[in-house]
C-alpha cells in the first residue's frame, strides 16, 4: 500500500473576473469570453484536484498554458480537421471515411439553393435525389434503393416497417452491439417488434430458423454481419442462400445488415473476407443495409437495397421522412456513388479510404524514410507496423503498414502524443513500446508538410 498523500495547500485564486481579464491580456479570448470562462473553470478544477492529491500547483505559466490548450479543443466551438496517423483507416472518433474531392465539391455546390427536389423539366416538385436510387440499382443489381441518415436508421426503418407489432427472428450468434447504445435487442424493441432468438452462441442450424419461421406472427428474419467480433472454434451457421430459401418458403422477408457494405475492392487489404452487397442480394436476401461512410467511402448515410416492392414500402413510411438526408450529404453521396459507377480502378484511386487500403507497405516504407530524413531533433526509426480497416470492418484482420516510431529525449511518449494533439491541426498517433508511432497509411501525402510542422513545434 502506498502511504496516503497529504493534500497540498491551494494557491490563492483570484476572482473569475480578474482571471478573465488576465486571460484576455494573454490573448486567450479569441474564442470569446464564455469559452475562456469554461476553459478557466476546467483548468481550476484540475488544479484543485492536483492539490487535493498532494501535487502542489500554482497559477503559473503552466496553468495558463493548460487554459490555452483547453481552448484549442473546445469542441462545441470548432470541429477541426486532424491528421490521422493511427493507421486505422475508418477511425470512428476521427470521422470515419474521409470524402473524395468530388464529394466535397458536390456538397459545397449543394449548400446554397439546388435542385434537391426540383424537376427541371416541369419546373415543379421532383423526387428527392432519384439519382441516388438509380446509382444503387445500377451498382448492386437490386430492384430499388433508398438512403437514410445512417445504417442504424436503415435497420430501424426496415424492422419497423416489416415487423412492427410482430416478431423478428435473430440468431444468437448475431446479437451484436455496435457501440454506444446500438444493441440488437434494443433496436428490435425500438422498432416495436418482439425478438425471437434462435440457435446458440456458437452454433445455429437451419432447422432452428425453420422451426421459428412456422410462427405466423413473424414479420422478418434479421441477419447482422458480425463486423466487430468473431466467434471461433466449434461453430456453425447456415449459408445465406439456404436461409434465404427457407425464408422464401415461408413468405417471410430476410433482411441482412451488412455493416460495411463492400461494393468494390473486396480484395483490398483487410476487406478480403467481407461479404459484398451483390453477394448478399445474389444469395436471395430481400433487403440489404449498409453504411455510406465505411467501405463505400462517402458521407454518413444508411443505404437500403433490395426488392422493389419492399423498398417502396419503406420509402413511403413516415419514418423515412424523419430519417432523411441533408441536401449536402445527398450531393456527396451521389458523387461517391458516381465514382463507384466508374469502376473498381476509379474507386480505388479517387475514394480516399479505398486508396489508403490499396497502398502497399513498400511504398509506405519509402515515404517513411523520406520523412525521417527531413526530421531533426527526434530519435526516429522507420518501422513496419499493423493498421486496421476500422469501424467494425474486418475487426481482426491486420493491415501491414509502415511509419515512423519517435522518441524525444526527456519527454515521455504520452506527453509527446498529447502535445501533437494540441497543434493547430491535431495529429493523432499511437503509443507502442513507450514510443510514438505514426502510421503513414492514413496520412495523405499532402498532409506531410503539416505533419512535419507539427513535429517541429512540439520539439522546441
Ligand atoms: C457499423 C454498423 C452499424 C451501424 O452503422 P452506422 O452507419 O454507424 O449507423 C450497424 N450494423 C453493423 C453490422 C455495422 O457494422
Amino acid at each position: 500500500m502506498e502511504p496516503a498523500m497529504a493534500a497540498a495547500s491551494l494557491p490563492r485564486i483570484a476572482p473569475m473576473t480578474d482571471l478573465l481579464q488576465t486571460g484576455t491580456e494573454r490573448g486567450l479570448a479569441g474564442w470569446g469570453r464564455e469559452a475562456l470562462r469554461c476553459a478557466l473553470r476546467d483548468a481550476l478544477d484540475g488544479l484543485r484536484a492536483d492539490c487535493q492529491a498532494g501535487r502542489p500547483r500554482q497559477l503559473d505559466e503552466g496553468f495558463w498554458a493548460e487554459v490555452g490548450d483547453r481552448l484549442a479543443v473546445v469542441p462545441a466551438l470548432r470541429l477541426k480537421g486532424a491528421i490521422n496517423a493511427t493507421g486505422v483507416v475508418l477511425h470512428t472518433n476521427l470521422g470515419r471515411a474521409p470524402w473524395s474531392d468530388e464529394a466535397i465539391a458536390a456538397a459545397a455546390a449543394a449548400a446554397g439553393y439546388g435542385t434537391v427536389e426540383f424537376d427541371l423539366e416541369t419546373g415543379g416538385r421532383g423526387g428527392r435525389a432519384p439519382e441516388v436510387a438509380a446509382h444503387l440499382v445500377r451498382l448492386t443489381g437490386a430492384g430499388d434503393g433508398l438512403a437514410v441518415n445512417n445504417n442504424a436508421a436503415a435497420v430501424l426503418l426496415a424492422l419497423s416497417v416489416l415487423a412492427q407489432g410482430r416478431k423478428v427472428i435473430v440468431a444468437r450468434n448475431e446479437l451484436v452491439e455496435i457501440g454506444g447504445s446500438y444493441r440488437m435487442p434494443e433496436v428490435v424493441a425500438a422498432a416495436g417488434a418482439e425478438m425471437i432468438e434462435v440457435g446458440t452462441t456458437n452454433r445455429v442450424h437451419l432447422r432452428d430458423f425453420a422451426a421459428a419461421l412456422a410462427d405466423p406472427e413473424v414479420g422478418c428474419v434479421f441477419k447482422a454481419h458480425p463486423s466487430n467480433y468473431r466467434i471461433d472454434g466449434f461453430t456453425r451457421e447456415p449459408a445465406v442462400a439456404e436461409l434465404a430459401a427457407a425464408c422464401r418458403e415461408h413468405g417471410v422477408p430476410l433482411v441482412y445488415d451488412l455493416g460495411s457494405g463492400v461494393l468494390v475492392g473486396a480484395d483490398l487489404a483487410g476487406a478480403r473476407d467481407e461479404p459484398t452487397v451483390k453477394d448478399a442480394l445474389a444469395a436471395g436476401c430481400d433487403l440489404v443495409t449498409f453504411s455510406g461512410d465505411k467501405l463505400l467511402g462517402g458521407p454518413q448515410a444508411g443505404l437500403i437495397v433490395g426488392a422493389a416492392a419492399l423498398v417502396r414500402r419503406l420509402r413511403s413510411n413516415m419514418l423515412t421522412r424523419c430519417l432523411r438526408l441533408d441536401k449536402t450529404i445527398l450531393a456527396a453521396l451521389e458523387a461517391t456513388l458516381a465514382i463507384h459507377a466508374l469502376g473498381e480502378q476509379a474507386a480505388r484511386q479517387r475514394i480516399p479510404g479505398l486508396r489508403m487500403l490499396s497502398l502497399d507497405q513498400a511504398a509506405l516504407r519509402a515515404r517513411a524514410h523520406a520523412l525521417a530524413a527531413r526530421l531533426s531533433g527526434f530519435d526516429v526509426l522507420v518501422v513496419d507496423c499493423e493498421g486496421r480497416v476500422g469501424s467494425g470492418a474486418a475487426p481482426v484482420a491486420p493491415v501491414a503498414s509502415a511509419g515512423l516510431s519517435l522518441a524525444l529525449v526527456g519527454t515521455g511518449a504520452a506527453e509527446l502524443a498529447r502535445r501533437l494533439r494540441f497543434q493547430p491541426t491535431p495529429v493523432v498517433g499511437r503509443i507502442q513500446d513507450e514510443r510514438l508511432l505514426l502510421d503513414l497509411r492514413t496520412v495523405a501525402e499532402d498532409q506531410e508538410d503539416r505533419l512535419l510542422e507539427a513535429l517541429a513545434a512540439v520539439r522546441s
